[in-house]
């Protein structure tokens, strides 16, 4: 039984990560959410019963649609494992507790700035706004920050990254911060107050180091970096 209920409770998390990803892919192509049912990349057909199994659908179909042969992304595969994992977790931490399905509720859009700054370079206002949406209940209950420190940690971070980014813009003759990083930092501030939302951003700036040795390239999605950051004060 114990087996069944950790089984059902990963499916349930790794169908909103299925959701999750099918969102970020739709707002990619610059398609509407509302768009139909969902419908394979390469061809466009739409997908039936058993190709819609998150995580399995993946394993059984080796990654590629039946029909065309078009890879499904390995992102969006992980993208389901990952919030089925992160399900089990919090139940095991939390049990049937609001702050549970509040703390889920809070990394998925986390997660969809993961997936398109990947992607894209891109950080959707959507995920952005839906982030800030969610401190209301969160404060409100004393998950995080009481509001009135939040806003004004946001508004100190957001002014310093702005003037920072400025300056450095000036020197480096390039955009050196996108404005949705500048918006997660004043976010991580909200949720955290500004003292934990240092530390957040310094665990982000030595995985952004990694990722950059990693990539070997000159330009790194630095958005999957601050998640990380906001994710660890989020579960610690
Ligand atoms: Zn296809």
């Amino acid at each position: 039984m114990v087996f069944l209920s950790d089984f059902l409770l990963f499916m349930t998390g790794a169908c909103w990560g299925s959701f999750l990803a099918c969102w970020c892919g739709r707002l990619r192509r610059g398609e509407k959410i509302s768009r139909g049912r969902s419908h394979c990349e390469g061809c466009g057909r739409t997908l039936r019963g058993p190709e819609l199994v998150p995580v399995f659908s993946y394993l059984f179909l080796k990654g590629r649609c039946r029909s065309c042969g078009q890879r499904i992304p390995r992102q969006d595969f992980l993208c389901e494992v990952g919030f089925g994992l992160l399900a089990l977790v919090l139940y095991r931490r939390y049990g049937l507790q609001l702050q549970a399905v509040w703390l889920f509720a809070v990394c998925l859009p986390a997660g969809g700035i993961c997936l398109t700054d990947l992607a894209s370079y891109e950080i959707a206002d959507a995920h952005l706004f839906l982030l800030g949406l969610l401190f209301v209940p969160g404060s409100l209950a004393g998950w995080c920050v009481y509001w009135a420190e939040g806003l004004f940690s946001f508004l100190v971070l957001d002014g310093s990254i702005l003037l920072l980014s400025r300056i450095m813009q000036k020197l480096l003759q390039k955009e050196a911060l996108g404005e949705g990083d500048r918006i997660l930092i004043a976010l991580m501030g909200l949720y955290f107050g500004i003292c934990q939302a240092s530390a957040g951003l310094l665990a982000a700036c030595l995985a952004g180091f990694v990722l950059l040795a990693l990539r070997r390239q000159e330009r790194i999605p630095f958005g999957p970096c601050l998640v990380l950051g906001f994710v660890l004060l989020l579960l610690s």
